[in-house]
């Protein structure tokens, strides 16, 4: 169980050694991770982060285009060869995240064991809404929230049986906020948060952590949009460590999203405003709700709740529901 787990004695020790400049404090020996899509950009950063601290690490990249297509063994070959350079251990492999089985596989059989996944491949194939054709819609998709959901599915029965998992999975700011051109890339990363929120809740009692990242690096991905200057200042090196933390059993919390990039590390939560409850001893009109519309979007009226689960969701309609019945 997480509650058990000894993190503030390894948080405590982190922190009384954080003057360390080598940061080797925190260590991943023993444990084996997968990282999808880390042939290049910000899978690759986190590869060899994990490898240069002790973990055996599957390098799994399909090597195509930044649109989907083709493939190529050579990018993850490069990033194997890269971290075995550098005396630590790791193996390719080349398949797409949707054949989830094969990546996990091959940790089992190359290091027998899987503790750590990091869900990081994806393509993007921006396009208006209107001009959006059902491949943009379904490729997108499928390497996205169907990859996430096949390696870690593929995975989740050797957390269970272990008793010990880490998953981080990527969203984007664009999955939380939405963005123009991305529709189907915006839906499926919001699919991955919804994701491993429940995720979070189904493996607390086996100690399995599930967080999301919502990342902004300098990759192949963002070259297209960002000035040069820009793709050099958000190096992929500066998330990193953050996953490597929410990897980590020193990390104490589940179920969380962060947003990350260039050195900055924030939370994000959902907070939800007082309402208005109407009497339901009557019925409830249009043109109610237009007359308390300001009260229905006000944050700031001292009334702002932050709900983290479907319970507190449901408290706002409950004591609506319990006014009522007290006033019959
Ligand atoms: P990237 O294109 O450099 O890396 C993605 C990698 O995934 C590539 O090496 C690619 O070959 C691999 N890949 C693609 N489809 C695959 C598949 N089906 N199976 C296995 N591997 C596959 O991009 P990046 O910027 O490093 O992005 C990494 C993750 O972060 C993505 O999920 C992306 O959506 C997310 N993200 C990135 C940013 C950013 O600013 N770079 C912002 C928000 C979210």
């Amino acid at each position: 169980n997480i509650t058990d787990t000894n993190w503030i004695g390894l948080l405590e020790q982190a922190n009384a050694l954080s003057g360390n400049p080598k940061g080797d404090n925190l260590r991943y020996d023993g444990k084996v991770a997968i990282v999808t899509g880390a042939g290049g950009g910000l899978g690759r950063a986190y590869a060899l982060l994990l490898s240069s601290l002790g973990a055996s690490v599957v390098v799994n990249d399909l090597g195509g285009s930044a649109a989907g297509s083709g493939n190529d063994q050579r990018a993850a070959d490069v990033v194997v060869e890269e971290i075995r350079r550098a005396g630590g251990k790791a193996v390719a492999n080349y398949d797409s995240v949707e054949e989830g089985e094969k990546v996990v596989q091959t940790a089992i059989q190359a290091f027998g064991r899987v503790d750590i996944l990091v869900n990081n491949a994806g393509i993007l194939r921006d396009k208006s809404f209107l001009r959006m054709t059902d491949t943009d819609w379904d490729l997108v998709q499928r390497v996205h929230l169907r990859g996430t959901y096949k390696v870690t599915r593929a995975a989740w029965p050797y957390f269970v049986k272990q008793k010990y998992g880490r998953i981080v999975n990527t969203s984007s700011a664009v999955g939380l906020y939405g963005n123009f051109g991305q529709a189907n890339y915006s839906a499926a990363k919001a699919g991955i948060l919804a994701l491993s929120n429940t995720l979070a809740l189904e493996g607390r009692k086996n100690n399995i952590v599930v967080n999301t990242i919502a990342p902004n690096a300098g990759t192949r991905m963002t070259a297209t949009i960002m000035p040069p200057e820009m793709v050099e200042a958000l190096k992929p090196d500066y998330v990193a460590p953050l996953v490597a933390f929410l990897v980590h059993e020193a990390c104490p919390d589940t179920g969380k999203v962060f947003e990350v990039g260039s050195g900055w590390v924030a939370n994000v939560r959902w907070q939800r405003s007082g309402g208005y409850g109407f009497p339901v001893d009557r019925p409830l009109l249009p043109e109610d709700i237009a007359a308390k519309w300001q009260e229905i979007v006000d944050f700031d009226n001292g009334r702002a709740t932050y709900p983290t689960n479907t319970q507190e969701s449901f408290q706002g309609l409950y004591e609506n529901y319990l006014r009522q019945q007290q006033k019959q």
